[in-house]
């Protein structure tokens, strides 16, 4: 298959998933950017639950993305809640009904069915983890990786520590996507 191809292919299939998130979305009165926030909200970390994380991840402006959290917020999907070291940040925390709405909007256009029968799921989605970071890097975008692949990540008998904040991680913290995360060289 030529690089135009996997392009093509790769291209048909996220407007597809784009439009299954529509079609979901719809369904709660939702515009697909705000499925798509509330998502990373419920997959990121403690460090990366800001507005503006949530819009560098999206790649979008301040002013499209505080309207869209504020209809999350008025659909009681999500919760703001000051920083308890300097309250002029704000975490955003989905609430049990907004994460139970992202888990049924994931299984909604999960691929698992089309993918039942491939034999290759491991390589597949290697060269897909692989392409995603080479295009990153291209681009001088942020990872927005799993913890437990960083540089930062750091273990020791006692367990995991961020060496960039020098804060304990759980075994929970180091699954989920951070907007620090660092590649090893
Ligand atoms: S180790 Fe890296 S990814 Fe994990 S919290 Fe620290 S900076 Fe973020």
């Amino acid at each position: 298959m030529s690089d135009t191809e996997v392009n093509d292919v790769l291209e048909r299939l996220c407007n597809l998933l784009r439009m299954e998130t529509r079609a979901f979305g719809q369904k709660y009165g939702l515009q697909p950017v705000q499925i798509d926030a509330l998502t990373y909200l419920t997959q990121c970390n403690r460090y990366s639950n800001t507005p503006q994380a949530v819009g560098e991840y999206l790649g979008l402006t301040k002013g499209t993305i505080s309207q869209s959290l504020k209809v999350l917020e008025q659909k009681s999907l999500l919760r703001k809640l000051p920083d308890e070291q300097d309250k002029r940040v704000v975490h955003l925390t989905p609430t049990a009904k907004g994460k139970k709405l992202i888990e049924n909007a994931i299984a909604d256009k999960s691929l698992a069915p089309a993918l039942a029968n491939s034999t290759k799921i491991t390589e597949l989605a290697s060269v897909l983890r692989s392409t995603l970071r080479k295009v990153q890097q291209m681009n001088k975008r942020k990872a927005f990786a799993a913890c437990h692949t960083c540089r930062f990540n750091e273990q020791s008998k006692k367990g995991y520590l961020c060496g960039l904040t020098q804060e304990p991680l759980s075994a929970q913290d180091i699954q989920l996507i951070c907007r620090e995360h660092e590649y090893p060289s």
